[in-house]
């Protein structure tokens, strides 16, 4: 007899989490805050705001540099985030984590220095049509700077990637595979695993480039067993402060690239004439970083990590699935653009109130205190695709309970209500 140690996956204590993050307790427009505009950007836990509090009452000091108490304590908290992040996310060695500014500055650090070098005319990049901007601007500069060319796999109606086209369109030529690991639109989370295996087949020469900004929060994350070659975040989505991101890449790639900026911090020797490089991670981190707020999402992967990746997608699931049921029950003049099937997405839910303006529904839902977003979420290309001018959007995490769901579903009630004519006539 074979045994199989199923492991439960341990409820998240929602109550207890909401007591750990004080914006909560905002009222706002006389209602209780009902956050649900975390794609956009998560709420923070005190533990993370006393981090920050704390590095800069009694720590502060610059990095990599003195050799004094202060330096030398900021600069082990410093690395120590390093790792933590490391090892959340799977990578095999810290030194392939390199901090940025965010997801943003990340990719742009790929696609600058990995890009400009390697992707000639002819090549193709390839991305998909559920991009961020932040995944897509930075490679159609790469295109236009190189003569490369752009290919955009499609997503099919229930905004899953079509495989058969990656298997389709990605070929010899193709140089980089630039995808989003959970859309910040449709919540579909891709396959990337599969996209990697399709690559390393059809275009042995290209890189898989993983824009992780709205999975590494909500996902149990392996970089090693996604097997991609680059990983990008923002720590602000996930309970970290604003103004931190970073960017994991295989070794060997990062070794081989030539600097992102160039200054203090990041060098070997320079001379009058010439200069050599730092070893990485230091190549990439030019200046003095932000210190203060590194240290402090140290925090927050430690409260995620108490949490456990795995509770924290099971409590996802669940109030997504509670989201879809009820809004799907409540509201018939509202339209989904994603799969309901919670194996293969997020808790981001776009929608469309029929014949409402986006911006009208997000106001009177703001009226309550209830925040979502209303608006083309930097994915205007993928707002064509699904012919939506533009969407509202929930989006939910780990302290948000099923009676904000609720809230949110009367605030819909309520549009209902006013926009009753414009609802009653077909869809425009
Ligand atoms: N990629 C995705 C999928 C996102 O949702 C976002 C932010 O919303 C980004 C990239 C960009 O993140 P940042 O603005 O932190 O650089």
């Amino acid at each position: 007899m074979t045994t199989t140690a199923v492991r439960a996956t341990r409820a998240l204590d929602v109550p207890a989490i909401r007591r750990d993050f004080p914006i909560l307790e905002t009222i706002i427009n006389g209602h209780r805050l009902v956050y649900l505009d975390n794609a956009a950007t998560s709420q923070k836990p005190r533990q993370m705001i006393d981090a920050l509090v704390a590095y800069y009452t009694s720590q502060n000091a610059n990095i990599h540099r003195a050799a004094h108490t202060l330096a030398a304590t900021a600069t082990e908290r410093y690395e120590a985030t390093r790792q933590k992040l490391a090892r959340f996310i799977g990578a095999p060695s810290p030194e392939e984590i390199i901090f940025t500014r965010n997801t943003t500055e990340a990719v742009n650090l790929v696609a600058s220095s990995w890009g400009l070098a390697n992707v000639h005319a002819g090549d193709a990049i390839v991305m998909t049509q559920a991009e961020h901007h932040s995944n897509l601007v930075p490679w159609q500069r790469v295109a236009e700077a190189t003569g490369a060319t752009l290919t955009y796999l499609p997503i099919d109606d229930g905004g899953m990637l079509d495989l058969n086209a990656a298997h389709a369109l990605i070929g010899p030529r193709t140089r980089v595979v630039a995808i989003t690991h959970m859309s910040n639109v449709l919540g579909t989370i891709a396959p990337i695993a599969e996209i990697v295996r399709i690559t390393r087949e059809k275009a042995p020469g290209a890189i898989v480039v993983v824009d992780g900004a709205q999975s590494a929060p909500h996902l149990p994350i392996d970089v090693a067993a996604l097997g991609c070659d680059f990983f990008a975040i923002s720590a602000h989505k996930m309970l970290g402060p604003t103004g931190v991101g970073a960017l994991w890449g295989r070794r060997d790639l990062l070794e081989a690239m030539p600097p992102f900026l160039s200054g203090g911090s990041m060098v070997g020797h320079v001379t009058f004439e010439s200069t050599t490089w730092a070893p990485i991670p230091q190549r990439f981190e030019a200046g003095t970083p932000n210190i203060a707020d590194v240290i402090a999402f140290g925090a927050s992967i430690d409260y995620l990590d108490a949490l456990g990746m795995d509770a924290v997608r099971h409590h996802e699931r669940e109030i997504t699935a509670y989201a879809l049921a009820t809004l799907r029950a409540r509201h018939p003049a509202l339209t989904f653009y994603a799969t309901d099937d919670t194996n293969v997405r997020g808790g981001v839910v776009a929608f469309n109130v029929r014949n409402v303006h986006p911006h009208d529904v997000s106001e009177l839902l703001d009226g309550r205190g209830i925040a979502i977003r209303a608006g083309q979420h930097c994915a205007h290309p993928l707002h064509t695709v699904l012919g939506a001018v533009a969407t509202c959007r929930a989006s939910f995490y780990i302290y948000n309970l099923n009676e904000e769901v609720d809230a949110l579903s009367e605030g819909l009630a309520e549009v209902e209500k006013v926009f009753a004519r414009a609802i009653a006539r077909p869809q425009a």
